[in-house]
């Protein structure tokens, strides 16, 4: 460990010397330390405000949603198989606890008992420490305190998830812990840990190697113990000791997945698509925390494979499974399922690799891969409603819809709590140098440079309107680099200005545009967005069903759709006015509206079109 005390020395003074940190950026002072610090690190989450616009309401009816859960309902499968009072009602679907016998009455019904506890209270946590709402805080200190005394070891009998269960009881303690200053949540974390261990498999086993093993009946061979070193290598670095580590270290999937996309081997067709994705996390923890490249490679090259099969919103994995390339199999998902991008679990893995991505390679083009997910998938989700009923599968099917899942509590329900939450963390990004622009999105943000505190505003109606404006302000003008992410897409008319004069960076899209200069209170960027309209097809086996996308906004026919349209003809589709979610063009059939995800209702939409050259 000789070795990452002495990294943790030289980070540490590195980031002394800019002081862009909070307390809670930097490890303690101690043996957990990563051994490579990321080149890029994350804002607190109280340092990121999100400011009034889309990204704010759905965070504010999530944090709203979230904190209204019925605490004794939440609580109950745990107290249930610790055979201590559960007082209250069932929560339902799949959060409840019920017999195995008992899906063949009711389907689904007790699938995954307590499976998104964690979330919630992660979600929760994160709500809290960026709001500081307190009302938040004690709601997330009360589930700890009424979780801690139902810990078990009975509630993983007949359970089919162990470490799924565990994995999200983990994140929801060591985020307790860290955002909400919760003092038992370490308690609890190490409590459950001991009541699994017995349950768990020995590594982390694919899901073939499951299917191998003696199972009772299917459904027992789809927990996902490769997602579990993430956690178990962030409790480490938060403090909650080595043998966090160690497990860490022995659930990392390298034989049958880290290694073979180390080496450029694409193992991912036919694999489940979220959790091969979520999983990526996991060996970027690894990078950090074990120094051992590997996994970087093998994440770099496990993302690259992802978006070769992605839809043009960003979304991927049509019920919920990775496929062929050159199969045509995602150009032939438009006609055979509605369940196209498991979306808030597949958007927030996303989000979360992007950012370790980002932060570790300072490759701005996983920003742009984070923002079409953003704009086309998460933000247009269905709000979720009081009875558990929540948005699970965007549906890019010829005659596509919004819909709410049937079953009750689902996985996205789970996730959907945390990736509102992060909105903030993933908008800016820092260096020993400077600060990173990622997200365009009206917010402020606030940290310590030396001695100085600085705060950007944002202001933009972004992508709607191709702008975005960002106000400085500093008590003494002070030097250092702004950079601000220049999209791949962006045409050559893309300029920046500094209070009203353009400014002689060369913008090199694909790139963060470094703003050098010393800022005075009141200093003014603006950025103006060359964007273009552009055709793609679904597949390369597809090449005549494409989707129109304007910059990072992916566009959903509406109403009367013709049987085929004419490339020039789609090419020319425009905004009705600036700022509009409306899109319209003339085809030779009439005319066409279109829309992006997020202003589609209950319409039916089409994404792709078959376009005629
Ligand atoms: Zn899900």
């Amino acid at each position: 460990m000789a070795q990452s005390r002495r990294t943790f020395l030289k980070t540490s003074a590195t980031l002394g010397a800019a002081a862009l940190v909070r307390p809670h950026d930097v490890f303690a002072a101690s043996e957990n330390a990563p051994a490579i610090a990321a080149p890029l690190s994350q804002f607190g989450y109280g340092d990121v405000m999100l400011l009034d616009g889309p990204l704010r309401e759905q965070f504010d009816r999530n944090h709203a949603f979230y904190r209204s859960l019925d605490e004794d309902a939440l609580l109950k499968p745990f107290r249930q198989r610790a055979g201590i009072p559960a007082p209250g009602g069932d929560m339902g679907g799949w959060y409840s606890w019920a017999p195995l016998s008992d899906i063949d009455v009711r389907p689904n019904n007790g699938f995954a008992p307590g499976h998104s506890f964690g979330q919630y209270l992660s979600g929760l946590s994160r709500y809290y420490a960026a709001t500081g709402d307190k009302t938040t805080q004690e709601k997330v200190n009360r589930l700890v305190r009424g979780f801690a005394p139902a810990i078990t070891p009975h509630f993983w009998d007949d359970n089919r998830f162990p470490a799924y269960t565990y994995d999200k009881m983990s994140i929801g303690m060591i985020d307790a812990h860290q955002f909400a200053g919760d003092t038992q949540a370490f308690r609890a974390l190490d409590a459950a840990l001991d009541s699994v261990m017995p349950h768990l498999p020995p590594s982390g086993l694919s899901r073939a190697e499951q299917y191998a093993r003696p199972h009772r009946d299917e459904s027992f061979c789809w927990d996902e113990p490769y997602t579990l070193p993430e956690n178990f290598f962030l409790a480490f670095q938060r403090g909650a000791g080595s043998r966090y580590r160690d497990l860490g270290v022995r659930y990392l999937a390298d034989d049958w997945y880290w290694d073979p996309l180390a080496g450029g081997e694409n193992v991912l067709p036919g694999k489940h698509a979220y959790s091969h994705v979520n999983a990526m996390s996991s060996a970027m923890q690894a990078y950090f925390v074990l120094g051992s490249e590997k996994y970087l490679r093998a994440v770099r090259n496990g993302f690259d494979f992802v978006r070769a099969q992605s839809f043009a919103t960003g979304g991927w994995g049509p019920n919920e499974e990775f496929r062929k390339p050159g199969s045509g199999e995602i150009g032939g998902s438009l006609t055979k399922t509605h369940s196209s991008f498991e979306t808030p679990c597949g958007s927030y893995a996303h989000f979360k690799i992007t950012r370790y991505l980002l932060r570790a390679t300072k490759d701005s083009r996983y920003g742009d891969s984070m923002e079409r997910v953003l704009y086309n998938c998460i933000l247009g989700a269905k709000p979720i409603e009081q009875d558990g009923h929540g948005f699970y599968y965007s549906d890019y099917n010829n005659d596509g819809s919004k819909v709410y899942h049937p079953y009750k509590w689902h996985c996205c329900t789970g996730t959907f709590s945390q990736v509102t939450a992060d909105y903030g963390i993933s908008s800016y990004f820092y260096d020993h140098n400077g600060a990173y622009v990622n997200l365009f999105v009206p917010s402020k943000v606030t940290w310590l440079r030396g001695g100085d505190k600085i705060t950007l505003t944002q202001r933009t109606d972004y992508p709607h309107v191709p702008a975005t404006e960002i106000e400085l302000a500093t008590e003494r003008a002070v030097e250092f680099p702004l950079f601000v992410r220049i999209p791949e897409w962006v045409g050559p008319k893309t300029s920046i200005a500094v209070n009203g004069s353009r400014i002689p960076v060369v913008l090199i899209p694909g790139q963060f545009a470094p703003i050098m200069r010393t800022w005075k209170n009141g200093d003014r960027v603006e950025v103006k967005f060359d964007i273009p309209t552009v055709l793609e097809a679904v597949d390369p086996q597809h090449q005549d069903l494409m989707a129109a996308v304007h910059g990072p906004l992916a566009l959903f026919a509406v109403g009367q759709i013709p049987a085929q349209v004419q490339e020039k003809e789609l090419l020319a589709v425009s905004q009705v006015a600036s700022g509009s979610e409306e899109w319209r063009v003339k085809t030779e059939a009439g005319e066409l509206t279109f829309r992006p995800f997020t202003a589609i209702r209950d319409e039916h939409y089409r994404l792709y079109l078959n376009v005629v050259s």
